[in-house]
């Protein structure tokens, strides 16, 4: 979230009036962002992580635990000169607002240099300050937790103090308006979004069947007669054997991790964004920390559709549904004349816009397949970087775009935008602006990039490509100085936030060294959009990370030579730590993979797990416990690595595609990858830290800090390899098994108040790794005692 300004946020009814003003001005701005950076070139690989808390009220006591929502005050004063900003800065840190008003945002104050080994291990140390400086300015039993979702959220009484749920702004049955950010922005974003929808968001997640759960949600009042809105649980948008949820809350309350990387220039940004999308829901799968909602288990691990639905302002005739009885078709949209409501009479033509049928200010009315928060749309192209692998096919979802913006952004600009550039633009460019502020609506189109940036940053796509800002020109021919002024960027945003900050440091470390590393080597990971879709509902799946298979490029289509990466595995950690012990004496030497079980190094890969020890819901070991229905769909098959990639084991797991370029892998073998040629993503990593990243004055590591940074770098790829592996689980399967073996657990689905207390207690521990059962029930033992030992 950026600065927030300040004025007056106008009512839908309002500022729908100047949704045409703001995109035709928010493509100016555009424009002229485009003409004073296309050129732009060399910028360093910069990075940053975005951390979001959750300020809980941990009452031991009383054995409660609850969102605290009247501490927002530790956001002024974390920002303000007078109070606490100084220690922050001198911390490097900084703390931004965030939807929910218990909630705080916190990045590192100067990006991380991308260049420097030691900069992918201090992001933890810069967490661990966060987390420390926002525990001083708070109470002692109010806790900054990174907790993707708050289990009780929209149950009665889950806030400190109690709020009733009977605001105006969302009109929710069960989430307050106290919970909503202070800043005018937020209420205002919240009650714009259901003016424009014409209804309340609905948003329904299949409850986790046990043996005593009645698929029923019951917490739904059926008396309530404070807004029209009420009803509409029993119109159609509450949906049987669903948990259901109606407010922005539930998903822009939740919270998860961003990194933001700097490339070189345009051509090399366009390249890294194309190339993370594949990866965006891998990573939702590995990350999954979110297995509860509203009080109940559900029959899911990750928050992502939960926030799709929570902003999703499109109305009935967008969707292609027919409105709830009473309820209009067009929402709060002002149509154009006195058209034939019926939809049937309206085809739809290649751009998306339903025939015939326009706003009041002449904006085709179009048919949305997808929210404005969701998986990427369109490719942005390599065509201009050194790779080319891009073909228009990979863009297969036809997503809507605003011809209007396509043609000023190709024809007003020859060169400028080509034509993917155009269409991803146009895209995002089919959205409303959700809030205006008065002040704001006359801008400086040579300086500001308000307009623009109104539409850009309320498309909440997995992966964002930000433009640079638009910086004043002193004389018309002058240079600008770029130095410390950010360039172009990409924003991989799929994430759920973990428990801990080791964790959060090696998300955010893997995928900025894996962005390094795809820039120095340059793999083909192009699939088609259609694919990575259907990943994203696979990401959703309980234990996604070791049950389903995930569509990726196929692993000998990835433009990259295996004999290259010979070696690259995470024995080379130990290798090259052992001195003059890192160089492979001859092909196919007891480095190769560390796999050889007759050299002295082959223990070493044990670690990593490949094709070591079962997945943790199959050995009913110390995370075992888990009920029949989730053992019973575990496929045996799934977690072992291949014996490489022959056609014939791939034909008969029938998951090729026609094509053969894109196939289904789990993500042991995508990340860890496996014998021979089978390279999997983690290797890369590695090759890459051990080409490019050592600095020439660390041969060996003599240096003991080079050493030990090594080692916790090492430490970090083996929790990603080993949740992919399942020798540990994912957050989200250790919460799930946490309620399911809590004695007090009803088998029922339904999460009380004093389990929830529990649940919030040991997370709580195992943040502040107070408590060496949970830190090794959660990581493992390799890991665990790395943890307890190195982390003083
Ligand atoms: P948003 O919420 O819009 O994504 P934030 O300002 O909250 O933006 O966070 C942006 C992230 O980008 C932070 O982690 C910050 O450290 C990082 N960052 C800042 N400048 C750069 C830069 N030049 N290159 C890469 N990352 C940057
Ligand atoms: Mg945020
Ligand atoms: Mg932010
Ligand atoms: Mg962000």
């Amino acid at each position: 979230m950026g600065l927030l300004s300040l004025g007056t946020p106008l009512d839908w009814h309002e500022s729908k009036k100047y949704n045409e003003h703001v995109r035709n001005n928010g493509i100016t701005q555009l424009i002229n962002i485009f003409k004073q950076h296309s050129n732009r070139d060399n910028d360093e690989f910069l990075w940053g992580d975005e951390v979001e808390y959750m300020l809980v009220d941990l009452d031991r006591q009383h054995h409660s635990a609850k969102l605290a929502i009247d501490k927002d005050y530790v956001l002024n004063d974390l920002n303000d000169e007078t109070k606490s900003l100084l220690k922050a800065r001198k911390y490097n840190v900084s703390f931004h607002p965030e939807y929910g008003r218990y909630m705080l945002e916190g990045t590192p104050l100067r990006p991380y240099n991308g260049e420097k080994l030691e900069d992918y291990i201090y992001v933890e140390e810069n967490m661990i300050k966060r987390r420390k400086l926002s525990s001083e300015e708070l109470p002692s039993n109010v806790k900054p937790l990174t907790l993707t979702s708050f289990p009780r959220m929209g149950c009665p009484n889950f806030t400190s103090p109690q709020a009733n749920p009977i605001g105006p702004a969302s009109q929710s049955l069960f989430l307050p308006d106290e919970i909503i950010n202070r800043h005018a922005r937020f209420p205002t974003l919240t009650a714009n979004i259901r003016k424009r929808k014409g209804h309340k968001v609905a948003i329904n997640l299949p409850i986790y069947p046990d043996k005593n759960t009645k698929l029923l949600d019951d917490s739904i009042p059926h008396n309530r007669h404070l807004f029209k809105s009420d009803k509409e649980p029993f119109l159609g948008a509450s949906k049987p054997g669903y948990v259901y949820m109606d407010s922005m809350g539930f998903g822009m309350g939740s919270s998860c991790l961003q990194i933001t990387m700097q490339a070189k220039n345009i051509r090399e940004a366009r390249y890294l964004y194309d190339s993370l999308i594949p990866i965006a829901p891998i990573m939702l799968s590995l990350s999954a920390a979110a297995p509860i909602f509203k009080g109940y288990l559900v029959d899911q691990d990750v928050r992502w559709n939960v926030i799709c639905g929570a902003v999703d302002d499109r109305t009935f005739i967008e969707k292609g549904e027919d409105p709830y009885r009473g309820y209009h078709l067009f929402g709060g949209l002002d149509i154009d004349g006195n058209k034939d409501l019926n939809i049937n009479k309206h085809g739809v033509n290649e751009y998306g816009d339903l025939n015939d049928l326009y706003t009041k200010d002449g904006k085709p009315i179009q048919h949305i397949p997808k929210s404005r928060y969701g998986s990427v749309d369109n490719y942005l192209g390599d065509g201009e970087y050194d790779t080319k692998y891009f073909k228009e096919e990979y863009s297969d979802l036809n997503a809507p775009i605003n011809k209007k913006v396509y043609d000023r952004l190709l024809n007003e600009n020859s060169g400028l935008f080509d034509k993917y550039l155009a269409t991803h633009f146009a895209h995002l460019f089919i959205r409303d602006p959700l809030v205006i502020f008065g002040e704001r609506i006359h801008q400086d189109n040579k300086l500001s990039n308000d307009h623009f940036e109104n539409i850009q940053s309320t498309n909440w796509q997995t992966i964002r490509f930000k433009p640079p800002a638009l910086y004043e020109q002193t004389a018309a021919n002058s240079e600008i100085d770029f130095t410390d002024k950010p360039g172009w960027r990409v924003e991989f945003r799929p994430m759920e936030i973990q428990i801990t900050d080791f964790e959060n440091a090696a998300y955010s470390t893997f995928m900025s060294l894996l962005s390094k590393a795809i820039l120095r080597f340059k793999p083909n990971f192009y699939v088609p959009l259609s694919k990575v879709d259907l990943d994203m509902d696979l990401a959703h799946h309980l234990d996604s990370a070791i049950k389903e298979k995930f569509w990726f490029k196929s692993l000998d289509s990835w433009e990259l030579d295996y004999h290259d990466f010979i070696g690259y595995d995470f024995s080379w950690f130990d290798r090259f730590l052992s001195e003059g012990n890192d160089t492979l004496s001859s092909k196919g030497a007891v480095y190769l993979n560390g796999y050889n079980s007759s050299s002295s190094l082959a223990g070493l890969n044990g670690e990593a797990n490949i094709g070591g020890s079962q997945p943790y819901s199959m050995n009913g070991g110390t995370n075992g416990g888990m009920n029949g229905s989730m053992n019973g769909s575990m496929n045996g098959s799934i977690a072992k690595p291949t014996k490489g990639c022959t056609g014939k084991i791939l034909e008969e797991i029938n998951d090729v595609d026609d094509n053969g370029l894109d196939q289904r892998y789990t993500l042991n073998e995508l990340i860890n990858g496996g014998d021979g040629k089978f390279l999997g993503l983690i290797r890369i990593v590695i090759k890459f830290i051990a080409t490019e990243l050592i600095p020439p004055d660390c041969q060996h590591c003599q240096d003991v800090k080079c050493a030990s940074n090594l080692v916790r770098l090492k430490y970090y790829l083996m929790l990603i390899s080993q949740r992919a592996s399942g020798e540990i689980p994912t957050a989200a399967h250790w919460i799930r098994n946490r309620v399911l073996n809590n004695p007090l657990y009803q088998h029922d689905s339904k999460v009380s108040d004093e389990i929830n207390f529990q649940l919030i207690n040991d997370i709580d521990r195992l943040t502040n790794l107070q408590d060496r059962d949970l830190v090794m029930d959660f990581f493992g033992e390799t890991i665990g005692e790395y943890i307890l030992g190195g982390n003083k």
